[in-house]
């Protein structure tokens, strides 16, 4: 740390990426990238664009935001497109939370929250999700508090129905509620029907999954116009060419792509259901993930060992060092070949257990 730090960032404890390694050539299942290449017409314009680089893009990404809306079935000033879905993750932080509107989230979600909140110097509340991972919506009722859910939620791949979320919004009508749909295209109900019904709904989602453009870094909210507005106004204090000019003409392909997109997801949700089969008859517990990844354990192995095998043998999952889910590693879903592979690791891994006991 310099001697220039500034006091206010001197405790913040940065959120941490998964691996991108350089060296080795693993089978990636480690930060829920898809395993497929981005959409062809997403590449072509991209590259065609790749000519104008020398102007600014767009500040307000008009024709992407109007696909946007339309592909959500919402209106123009209702989708506010941001630099990855983090980016209005973090200005809805900055919009909407403060002294007076503490934020809330599950204890056991995705990590930036807290990172946002530390950022931005929010108060805020981790609500302990039950022993099974679920959430009591009662801890959501009435709390006066600026919530923010991943649904479904990470690293547990659970979800919340949109009975449930409106309970939550119908017992907050004083706070933003915002549901973090990151996964929602791989077998969740999205509730972006319900930002006509509800003003304090804001829903994101991101290009990053199942769209395969997580490298573009392309993300998107959904509100209430006046919420969007309020993004916006953080958005043009901060950075107004938050999207480049390639990765705007790369969603405007990958828009007109829904086809690949769509097969993509179910060739993710197959593979997920029959790996999750596998690893039940290999002795391994399994949340029920409704999203691109598996989260696992195994009565005999931690997940530390688990993740750190995998790695030996070139294949890179997730491990989280943290209370409640230690023994667990995050699979993201990849191709049925990578899954295959992984299944063959994670037999001889329980073999070589089982020797090293006899
Ligand atoms: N929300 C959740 C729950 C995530 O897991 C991620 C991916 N790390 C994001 C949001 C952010 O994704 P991106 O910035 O790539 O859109």
């Amino acid at each position: 740390m310099s001697r220039f730090f500034s006091e206010k960032y001197k405790n913040l404890v940065p959120y941490t990426p998964g691996e991108q390694p350089k060296d080795t050539q693993y089978i990636k299942l480690n930060t829920n990238e898809s395993p497929f290449p981005p959409s062809e017409r997403a590449m072509i314009c991209a590259l065609e664009e790749s000519r104008n680089l020398q102007l600014y893009p767009d500040p307000e990404c008009r024709a992407l935001t109007e696909k946007t809306a339309e592909l959500c079935g919402v209106s123009y000033n209702e989708v506010l497109m941001t630099n990855g879905s983090d980016e209005i993750l973090n200005f809805a932080f900055m919009a909407f939370c403060d002294e007076n509107h503490p934020a809330a989230f599950p204890d056991i979600s995705y990590g930036f929250y807290k990172v946002f909140a530390e950022l931005n110097n929010v108060p805020y509340t981790e609500i302990p999700l039950k022993d099974d991972f679920s959430i009591d919506l009662n801890d959501y009722k009435n709390i006066n508090k600026t919530i923010f859910i991943a649904n479904p939620n990470a690293p547990t791949g659970i979800t919340l129905s949109l009975e449930q979320i409106e309970e939550i919004l119908k017992s907050n009508p004083n706070n933003v509620v915002v549901i973090d749909e990151a996964y929602v295209d791989f077998g969740a109900e999205s509730c972006l029907p319900l930002i006509k019904k509800y003003d304090n709904l804001l829903v994101c989602q991101t290009f990053s999954k199942s769209r395969s453009m997580a490298g573009a870094r392309l993300g998107f909210g959904v509100g209430n116009k006046n919420l969007i507005a309020d993004l916006n106004t953080v958005k043009y204090s901060t950075n107004p060419y938050n999207i480049n000019r390639m990765t705007m003409a790369a969603g405007l392909g990958v828009l007109s792509d829904e086809l690949y997109t769509k097969t993509n997801c179910e060739i993710i949700a197959e593979n997920r259901e029959n790996t999750s089969k596998k690893l039940k008859e290999m002795g391994f517990t399994l949340t029920d993930s409704k999203s691109n990844f598996i989260f696992a354990k195994h009565p005999k192995i931690n997940g530390e060992y688990i993740y750190q095998k995998l790695k030996q043998k070139g294949i890179l999952v997730r491990h989280f060092s943290k209370d409640r889910i230690n023994e667990y590693v995050r699979i993201t879903v990849g191709t049925k070949e990578q899954m295959t592979a992984l299944i063959f690791a994670l037999n001889k891994i329980l073999e070589e257990q089982n020797d090293q006991s006899c």
